[in-house]
């Protein structure tokens, strides 16, 4: 049981004033797995304040010197691996490899390449008689989700604290846990007092004081469309920079001349990763008309490689998916846990109901309890034909193991239609035995990344939203222009 009392807010652990806690379950059997502060709007302040105090000292240190107190963090967080992603697999449900691999591996190669990032920017330069310089933006509020928890928040505060921003992190409050080892991590690698500040609690007890504080200068968040635009809104009022890295409903498409077999397979393993719950997910499959009925049995049968599993007991033998520099392909064949709660749960199983009650046709899965499961918010995969766009399982994003299969005329034209024929444009992915082909159909698809023929994600590649999935990008040097601010000082003439 993890019971937690206190905010890090200023370099030192803050009892919570309200004896108030949020409860956050295990969502692999439903126990109490602890508690921790439900965060108020005087917290908020109290964090807000620590990190406005810090943030001369600490945007005026040089370069290396920054780059040398993120060593020591990375390091306290290396430290804590293990721990994270057994932390991580009892708070959201990912299969304990999968967390160590992807939802722990890859916050620390985040965190690990902010000094090389940070070597790239042109922090100065002469344009005419101007001398430009780019400068940490101010104290930044990070407001993360749930689904990938530590590598949303390394996204966010490992570039934001790298430039000089102070930050103010409010994690999500299904999956709180991982940010409190963060804390300690950044308690151990003695982090300048009020630099990171990180307050527990709800989106309207603490994250909209935090987002509509006066004295905050960015605020970054990754969630909910809902959400985002509320976010949005409240920041407006004191017209403060605003990244929002929302949902999606990504196309994968397939072309006429792909090795249907592979990619249908490929396809299905791509819409259930982290059990559905990846703002990514290519969660709508484009296959011609004439190779739908093919297409269906392959995805039914695919489904097989993916079992459902007690995530911290997963089986042998059964690999996640991974995030490592040598994987060449994604595995088609990986376990799956549970949803990370119940409301999640209950929001997937209304969504394939009404899939079913449009008039979708069940390939596989569907909205019954998966046998063998009594306990634990888990959904079985469920795999949609016959759709038509106009269907809510087609067109809202549902965050969960459901694929739609959509079928277009055959054409390329007709698949870039239908490809482009949504409201969010996140990622995409084009499967072609011509890569020209290929590439000029990822050319006219409007979405933010957009995958050929297996390539993988590239951490160090721009991450973020066209459309109504956000603005703003993350990751590699972009992740850390998000928190710069550009001056122009004008230089007299010499002698004057
Ligand atoms: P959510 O919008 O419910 O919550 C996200 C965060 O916002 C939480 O920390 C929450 O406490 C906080 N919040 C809620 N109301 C708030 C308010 N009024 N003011 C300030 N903060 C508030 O989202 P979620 O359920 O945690 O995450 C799932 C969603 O996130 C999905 O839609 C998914 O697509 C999206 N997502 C997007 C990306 C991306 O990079 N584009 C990545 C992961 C998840």
């Amino acid at each position: 049981m993890y019971d937690r009392e206190s905010h890090y807010i200023g370099g030192r652990w803050v009892r919570a004033a309200k004896s108030d806690r949020l409860v956050v379950h295990n969502p692999a059997d439903e126990a109490v797995l602890g508690h921790v502060p439900a965060g108020t709007p005087d917290e908020a302040a109290l964090a807000v304040a620590a990190a406005v105090r810090a943030f001369d000292d600490w945007a005026s240190r040089s370069v290396a010197e920054r780059s040398e107190v993120i060593r020591r963090f990375t390091a306290c967080l290396k430290g804590r691996a293990a721990l994270l992603a057994k932390t991580i697999t009892e708070e959201v449900g990912s299969p304990a490899s999968f967390s160590a691999r992807v939802q722990v591996g890859l916050p620390l190669l985040t965190f690990d390449s902010q000094p090389t990032h940070a070597s790239e920017i042109v922090w100065h330069q002469r344009v005419g008689h101007s001398m430009v310089l780019r400068e940490a933006a101010g104290v930044v509020v990070a407001i993360t989700p749930w689904n990938y928890p530590l590598h949303q928040i390394a996204a966010k505060i490992a570039p934001a604290l790298m430039v000089g921003c102070t930050v103010i992190l409010k994690p999500s409050e299904l999956a709180p846990f991982n940010a409190y080892l963060l804390a300690e991590a950044a308690d151990e690698a003695e982090l300048p007092d009020g630099v990171l500040n990180v307050v527990f609690g709800t989106g309207a007890g603490v994250g909209s004081s935090l987002v509509a504080h006066p004295d905050v200068d960015v605020v970054s968040f990754t969630g909910s469309n809902e959400t985002g635009r509320i976010v949005s809104e409240l920041a407006s009022r004191s017209v403060k920079q605003v990244h929002l890295e929302l949902g999606g409903k990504s196309p994968n498409v397939v072309l006429d001349d792909a090795d249907l077999e592979q990619c249908v397979a490929e396809g299905v393993a791509r819409s259930m990763v982290n059990s559905g719950q990846t703002c990514t997910s290519l969660s709508r499959l484009l296959v011609p008309k004439r190779l739908l009925s093919q297409a269906e049995e392959i995805a039914a049968s695919a489904v097989a490689n993916h079992p459902l599993v007690d995530p911290s007991a997963e089986v042998e033998g059964i690999r996640p998916t991974v995030y490592s520099d040598k994987l060449a392909h994604l595995p088609t064949t990986f376990a799956l846990g549970p949803l990370v709660s119940a409301n999640q749960r209950e929001r997937v199983v209304d969504f394939i109901r009404r899939g079913v009650h449009d008039g979708a046709r069940l390939v596989a899965g569907g909205p019954q309890r998966p046998s063998g499961f009594d306990q634990g918010y888990y959904v079985l995969p469920t795999i949609f034909s016959n759709t038509t766009p106009d269907m809510s399982i087609v067109r809202e994003e549902i965050f969960g193991p459901v694929l739609c299969l959509q079928a277009y005329d055959g054409s390329d034209d007709s698949a870039v239609t239908m490809a482009n024929e949504t409201p969010y444009g996140l990622a995409a992915a084009v499967r072609s035995k011509d890569p020209e082909r290929a590439l000029a159909v990822a050319r006219r698809i409007r979405a933010g990344q957009v995958e050929i023929n297996q390539a993988r994600f590239n951490p160090f590649a721009p991450f973020g939203g066209f459309k109504q999935s956000g603005h703003g990008r993350e990751l590699g040097t972009w992740g850390l222009e998000a928190f710069l601010q550009t001056k122009s000082i004008q230089l007299p003439p010499s002698g004057s």
